[in-house]
């Protein structure tokens, strides 16, 4: 008769090895994943290492820490007179430690490959870890678990060269099936070693087969169904937006009165390897326009107020509630500060729905309550019929509006948008946008609006700060900030488009250095003047050279767009075949029809209203 015993050795050690290693390798791939401490290199070396390392060395290794002489091993022994070597556990044992780096390094990839904005809003919507854990990582990794899974298995089943070290050859006890093909063949019986070759295989083959089967019919049936319908949709929900323009928000929401006293006081500083922050200020119930180029520190800002980074000094207070204050050792954690945070990417959860992704941050509601709200803000943001979408199946503009009602759900008493137009193309932008200024002049809380654009920042917010690397630099009105730049920097970022460097004259006179003119100004000069500024559409052409800030000039060269001329322009000279240029000068195309017809030199002038004094 054959002996059987060692398929039901290998697959009991195998499942049980799988067990242990599904667990501990989880475990050690979350702590992996967040570890910022000392070593990390050599602690994922040493995870790793029984993958790397000869089966045998691992053994020795084994036989080392747990044999008859090691510490623990006494102890077995004296205790519980215990000998883990040569018994069925040694197998587990064995499998287990070849398994653990499959299972563990297979796992991380999968955590990593997670978008991690998603675990950041999951913060700020009052998720625990705990909670995000179980909900967002698990679910969203699960493939990888799988594949980990299976690796973790066909590895423990395969062991061989440790299992023998530690488990020895005892037949119907712990002889595996590799350890019975070795031993087989070894004393000239082939067939015994073929059958035992084939069984191992089939297993293997089998249990991969099955899982990828599974996870793929999974995987697909869902969205497939679904795509055709988003490809009709997005017509009809767009002109919903259209005609819901004119419409009045909802009755509850717009009922709610303003609240004057809701502010935020932000004053903090937080340095990092080759930036530092050091932000001061107030938002009211107007929404906040934080305005800078890429780089300047404003989604650092707004994550130090979510509290998904947290600052080395300052206070920051929301409504009279201390949020962060590094002298009185106060840190408020994300999912405690009531704040929506809407993020460039969305950061949807990618496996729950419409519906679910909304309810995530008011799980702790009755349930009743939980659906009035849902239901409020998929009105309010007009998501009606896409409850039960996947983020997969939506266009980004649907996204956003469901990302906006998540946020908006937790009724937070803060709501942070961080570039959240930005992803968008120009049409769908400008229709979320509509909702969003709607949405924002009816919310009753502080809102803050970051974004790198001017006029995105113009037409949602009230007020702006400029910020340029990690400092405020300028603060103030929309009007005052455009109209009157105070810096260079917010210059640029207003989009003037003609500098030159400048010395005061006298209290009406400035000289342009690089433009070499003399100018006339209205404006009081700054004590630091260091550049005049001049807007691109705010030239004027005469046929009058002797007006105040008139000067000939030349065309260089010219550039097209839809509406306008971009005209390159030499001041006081003909160019010749030199291509340099000095003013840049934006014409509608009639006036460019018109000026074509003149002979150069042209008359320019330069309003003196309109001279932009700058200081560094
Ligand atoms: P933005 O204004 O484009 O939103 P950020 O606030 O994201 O800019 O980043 C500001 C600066 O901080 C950048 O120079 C960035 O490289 C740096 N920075 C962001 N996160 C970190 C970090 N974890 N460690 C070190 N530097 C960082
Ligand atoms: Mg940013």
């Amino acid at each position: 008769m054959f002996d059987l015993s060692p398929l039901w050795i290998s697959l009991r050690a195998a499942g049980v090895a799988t067990i242990v290693t599904f667990f501990v390798g989880i475990a050690a791939a979350r702590w992996m994943l967040t570890y910022r401490g000392k070593g990390k290199g050599i602690i994922d070396a040493i995870f790793i290492a029984p993958l790397v390392l000869p089966p045998t060395v691992v053994g020795f290794l084994l036989l080392l820490l747990l044999g008859r002489n090691s510490p623990i091993g006494q102890l077995l022994a004296q205790a519980f007179d215990y000998n883990i070597i040569f018994s069925w556990e040694a197998t587990v044992i064995t499998a287990s430690v070849v398994a653990f780096p499959l299972m563990y390094r297979t796992t991380l990839g999968a955590f990593e490959q997670i978008d991690a904005s998603v675990y950041l809003v999951a913060r700020t919507l009052g998720a625990s870890e705990w909670r995000i854990f179980w909900q967002v990582m698990l679910p969203l990794s699960y493939k990888g678990l799988v594949a980990a899974t299976i690796l973790s298995f066909a590895r423990a089943l395969g062991e061989f060269g440790a299992t023998l070290m530690l488990a020895g050859n005892i037949p119907g006890q712990t002889q595996t099936m590799p350890v019975a093909i070795f031993f087989a063949a070894e004393s000239g019986d082939m067939t015994t070693a073929l059958i035992w070759v084939l069984i191992l295989m089939s297993i293997s083959m089998f249990v991969i087969i099955v899982v990828n089967f599974w996870s793929q019919s999974k995987q697909v049936t869902a969205p497939v169904k679904a795509d055709k319908k988003t490809q009709k949709r997005p017509s009809n929900i767009d002109s919903r937006i259209l005609e819901s323009e004119n419409h009045l928000i909802p009755q509850a929401y717009a009922a709610e009165s303003h609240n004057p006293s809701q502010e935020l006081m932000v004053d903090i500083e937080k340095n990092l390897a080759g930036f530092s922050l050091e932000v001061n200020f107030k938002a009211t119930q107007e929404t906040l326009g934080l305005l800078g180029a890429s780089g300047s520190g404003k989604s650092m800002t707004l994550k130090c107020i979510a509290g998904l980074v947290t600052p080395d000094q300052g206070k920051i207070v929301l409504n009279g509630r201390t949020l962060f204050d590094s002298e009185r050792k106060i840190n408020v954690p994300p999912n405690e500060r009531q704040i929506g945070f809407v993020f460039q990417n969305y950061a949807l959860f990618p496996h729950l729905n419409v519906f679910e992704n909304i309810a995530f941050g008011i799980k702790d509601l009755p349930i009743i309550q939980q659906q009035q709200r849902i239901q409020k803000y998929i009105q309010l943001l007009e998501l009606e019929g896409l409850e039960k979408r996947f983020p997969s199946q939506l266009s980004g503009g649907q996204q956003q509006r469901v990302a906006l009602a998540r946020a908006l759900a937790i009724e937070p008493e803060i709501l942070i948008f961080d570039e959240a137009l930005s992803a968008l193309d120009t049409y769908l932008r400008g229709r979320v946008e509509q909702l969003l200024i709607r949405v924002l002049s009816a919310y009753d809380g502080v809102s803050l609006f970051v974004t790198h654009k001017l006029e995105e920042a113009y037409r949602v917010c009230k007020d702006l700060l400029v910020l340029d690397g990690g400092q405020i630099i300028e603060a103030g009105s929309k009007q005052e900030i455009f109209e009157r730049p105070r810096t260079f920097k917010t210059a640029q970022l207003t989009e003037c488009k003609n500098f030159s460097s400048a010395q005061r004259l006298d209290d009406q006179t400035v000289k342009a250095i690089e433009w070499n003119c003399i100018l006339q100004v209205v404006e009081f000069i700054p004590d630091h003047l260091s550049y005049v500024g001049y807007r691109a559409h705010q030239f004027n052409f005469t046929q009058d050279p002797e007006q105040a800030n008139t000067f000939p000039c030349w065309l260089v060269t010219i550039s097209e767009t839809q509406h306008r001329i971009t005209l390159y322009l030499k001041l006081h000279e003909d160019p010749g075949t030199n291509k340099t240029y000095d003013l840049l000068v934006e014409v509608f195309k009639d006036k460019w029809f018109e000026l074509k017809k003149q002979p150069c030199p042209w008359y320019i002038t330069l309003n003196p209203w309109k001279v932009i004094l700058l200081e560094n």
